[in-house]
């Protein structure tokens, strides 16, 4: 297909939803602002909102359809899988030299402090920077908070035959071109900060990235968690006890509710009706294609109170989850570490949902997100956030481009030309986004659809002699 049509195909499904988003809160609005003595007018809202929403459902359904049908289904299937298995080829490449013992190495010490979903990406990060480095990623793991014995008991090793961090000569980042082995800081303390970290896509791909992918940088994340989350066959019995116990069948839609510490310090509160709005119309939509024998969701909380209260306030659906799983699931595997094949099997059984509802403010749904995404040619549409758009912790700069002019209609909008890039800084999902003009630096409220998203495209080593 033209790159032309894809752009337009996706950029017509994001902003169907947009343009929802925009009258349910303006029409939401209005009914608060009505007298009570007003019950006609209510009820003509709320019609309105009825049938506006059959609108959308219809108009999301028809565009899935026409994706379906305009014969490029295969072409996106075999693309997809094309392109990760040349990056897994780098990246096995990358990480297996002829000779250990002169090789250039990039030290990562997967000692974080901070949960699984955090401490994953900051092995993301560490493998991104020996990608464009070319230097192998030298794991240093044991004593890790997760896992005592170290990464190698839990995921295949990142290396066959280059584990050692020796070398003849050492330094931090960013050292020379010609120190043997260097060893990173965490993101947060990097320094200098290079390019190439996210959200940056390498521009040997990017032609091929932007055509296939609604969110480039979330497939090119996918693709370094790939790598690096190869089972052993213990963890691999694990998640397989996992789904079998629980019963894990498609459709099936996964919501990860995060409560405990995060309320209150990074996240607000969200109540389970807010998820389950999500799940509701997510079902709705697919309703009008395909029949739905049972409505399934998965459901992952650090909070195991949030299961029983679904269940019981949501008996039409079946609610599958269950704070003791990782238990039944270790069963018959040497390793029974439960906190951590919790979150495994949690992650996991996330990523392999139709559908994910939750808050991308937290690691684990945005580790799920991008895992889901090496599962199919293009998820970025699979998912609803209750707070934040994606990002990376640590990202450099997150632009989107005006492709529509604005005029503010208040205080808090701000004015856009053509071309203008504005940082964005999150979406209110009510059909506006908050950012900051880089031309005017103005900061507020734009129109979410008058823009699209701005890929940082960056020169990397092309691997020219993985074929
Ligand atoms: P964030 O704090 O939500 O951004 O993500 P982190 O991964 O950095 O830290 C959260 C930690 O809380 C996880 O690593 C888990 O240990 C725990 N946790 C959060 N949500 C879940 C969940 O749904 N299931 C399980 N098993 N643990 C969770």
């Amino acid at each position: 297909p033209d790159v032309e049509y894809e752009k337009l195909r996706r950029r017509v499904t994001t902003n169907i939803q947009e343009f929802w988003n925009y009258v349910h809160a303006e029409v939401q609005k209005v009914e608060k602002k009505l007298n009570v003595d007003s019950p006609e007018l209510k009820k003509s809202l709320a019609n309105l909102q009825s049938l506006a929403n059959e609108h959308k459902q219809s108009l999301l359904s028809d565009i899935d359809q026409m994706k379906l049908t305009d014969g490029y289904e295969y072409w996106r299937h075999k693309e997809a899988k094309e392109l990760s298995d040349l990056v897994q080829k780098r990246l096995h490449y990358l990480q297996n030299p002829d000779d250990c013992s002169t090789a250039r190495k990039l030290v990562c010490r997967l000692n974080k402090g901070c949960g699984y979903g955090c401490q994953l990406h900051h092995l993301v990060y560490c493998f991104i920077m020996a990608y464009a480095t070319e230097r192998t990623m030298i794991l240093k793991s044991k004593g890790w908070r997760y896992h005592k014995n170290g990464w190698e008991e839990v995921f295949q090793p990142i290396s066959d035959t280059c584990t050692d961090s020796n070398g003849v000569t050492h330094a931090s980042w960013p050292g020379q071109l010609n120190t043997q082995v260097i060893t990173l800081p965490i993101i947060d303390s990097l320094n200098p900060r290079p390019p190439y970290l996210p959200l940056a896509i390498p521009a040997d791909l990017a032609p091929r990235l932007m055509k296939l992918h609604g969110d480039p940088i979330v497939w090119w994340i996918g693709q370094f968690l790939k790598y690096l989350l190869r089972p052993t066959g213990d963890t691999r019995q694990m998640l397989e006890n996992g789904i079998e116990r629980l019963g894990f069948k498609r459709p099936i839609v996964g919501v990860h509710v995060r409560r405990t510490d995060k309320v209150g310090t990074e996240a607000a509160f969200h109540g389970i009706d807010e998820y389950m709005a999500a799940v509701d119309e997510y079902y709705a939509q697919i309703e009008l294609t395909q029949s739905v024998d049972k409505k399934r969701v998965f459901l992952a909380s650090d909070d195991p109170k949030v299961i029983d209260e679904a269940r019981k306030r949501y008996p039409n659906y079946e609610i599958i989850g269950d704070p003791d799983v990782a238990k039944i699931a270790a069963v018959s595997t040497r390793y029974t570490d439960t906190s951590l094949y919790g979150i495994i099997l949690d992650i996991h059984l996330l990523s392999l949902s139709d559908y994910l509802v939750c808050t991308f403010s937290s690691q684990v749904c945005r580790v799920a997100y991008e895992i889901m995404n090496t599962f199919y040619p293009d998820a970025s549409g699979r998912f609803k956030s209750l707070d934040d758009i994606y990002y990376y912790g640590g990202q450099n700069a997150h632009n989107r481009q005006a492709v529509l002019p604005h005029k503010p209609k208040s205080h808090d909008e701000i004015q856009m030309n053509v071309g203008d890039l504005v940082g964005v800084a999150g979406n209110h999902w009510n059909g506006f986004s908050k950012g900051k003009n880089t031309r005017t630096s103005q900061t507020g409220l734009f129109p979410s659809f008058k823009v699209n998203d701005k890929v940082e495209i960056v020169d990397l080593p092309t691997y020219s002699n993985v074929k």
